[in-house]
């Protein structure tokens, strides 16, 4: 781990140190406030502000020493609903202040739902309290905040989800062509060696890169060359299946991963991918060209060790003269009719499907 890494997985979450903050500050308040009672022996209220001070210091150490946030959620949330309708019902409907408090801690410490049912048994609860103290009007003065504050909760919530959901998925995608990028690409990997490692459902990647992309920038621009990248993502991504996902692992270079498909199909694969490209009319007449290197995934591979040899493969792919499917790894291959054997010492054999 590096210092940074260290220094972020301990720095305390929005919402833990608001745990903290709340049940510090309310231990600490309602500690005086129990001083108090007992000096005045209230001997009702006493023991309430007592077992809830006890309640706030074990929930402060378990957040503190134990960094789990969820029960200790949960806890304050029921707290604070609950010791707001204690007060109401203890000290009279004055107390109903507490309540709006009450509900921002729900809505920011539960999900928007059981914030909801949690407030809308609270509502329940209240009126039962001071149905017969409060006038009608009251009454739906007070019903009418609750609604507000309800709706509003629930917006700044919901608005809350969304961003976070679109934050998601835009961390992981790539912002010129709308491809995964290399972090979704690193994750789609890890859990591809993880299933594999579990299950032994077969998987393949291609590594695919532009033949002499340098060309087309040099000739027609930066900008052209964007268009071309973005063309070539729609055409390979509009062409594969639900367990093919495709990611910009760098300038130019594609990876395609294949779940549920051997060597084999993955060849096919890539070979479909290399004919579609080279098929194709780019914008102002651009015609190119992609070199691929195919490799499945062995027992004992690692996610490195696996894109390394698709790598190989690819490289190779580039020195036997490029617009070509080169396959790196299991022997298998050697049944499909047009492989050759590499003569470099440590090569795989290959597949040469096409020449330019
Ligand atoms: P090869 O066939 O050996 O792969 O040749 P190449 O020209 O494709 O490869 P090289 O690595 O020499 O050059 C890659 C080029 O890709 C260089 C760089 O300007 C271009 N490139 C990388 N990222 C982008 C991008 O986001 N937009 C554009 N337009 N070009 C990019
Ligand atoms: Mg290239
Ligand atoms: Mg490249």
């Amino acid at each position: 781990m590096t210092e940074d890494e260290l220094s972020s997985a301990y720095r305390r979450t929005v919402k833990e140190t608001l745990l903290l903050m709340l049940s510090g500050i309310l231990a600490v308040s309602v500690t005086l406030l129990a001083y108090r009672r007992l000096l005045d022996s209230n001997w009702t209220l006493a023991p309430v502000d007592t077992g809830f001070v006890a309640i706030m210091l074990l929930l402060f150490l378990f957040v503190y020493v134990g960094r789990k946030t969820r029960a200790a959620s949960i806890l304050i949330a029921l707290g604070f609903i609950g010791a707001s309708l204690i007060s109401v019902l203890l000290l009279g409907e004055s107390e109903i202040f507490w309540a709006f408090p009450a509900l921002m801690v729900a809505y920011f410490m539960l999900d928007a739902r059981q914030a909801t049912i949690l407030t809308g048994g609270f509502a329940g609860c209240f009126l039962a309290i001071v149905w017969d103290d409060l006038s009608a009007i009251e009454i739906i003065k007070i019903w009418l905040a609750l609604v507000v504050t309800v709706l509003l909760a629930n917006a700044f919530s919901l608005t809350n989800r969304r961003q976070m959901e679109e934050l998601r998925r835009t961390v992981h995608l790539d912002p010129l062509t709308g491809a995964g990028n290399r972090r979704a690409q690193d994750l789609k990997l890890e859990s591809t060696v993880a299933i594999f490692r579990r299950h032994h459902s077969p998987a393949s990647l291609l590594m695919i890169d532009i033949d002499h992309f340098k060309r087309i920038n040099d000739t027609r621009g930066h900008m052209v060359g964007d268009q071309v990248l973005i063309a070539i993502t729609e055409l390979i991504g509009g062409n594969t299946r639900a367990t093919e996902s495709l990611y910009r692992c760098g300038g130019e270079e594609f990876v395609l991963v294949a779940e549920q498909t051997e060597l084999k199909a993955a060849v096919g694969l890539a070979e479909k991918v290399r004919r579609l490209v080279e098929q194709e009319t780019f914008l102002a007449g651009i015609q190119v060209t992609v070199s691929i290197g195919v490799a499945q995934l062995q027992s004992e591979e690692d996610r490195e060790a696996w894109l390394s040899r698709a790598d190989a493969a690819l490289y190779r792919a580039k020195g036997q003269g490029r617009n070509r499917v080169i396959v790196a790894g299991a022997p298998k291959v050697s049944r499909l009719p047009t492989v050759q054997r590499s003569d470099e010492p440590e090569a795989m054999p290959v597949l040469v499907s096409h020449s330019m």
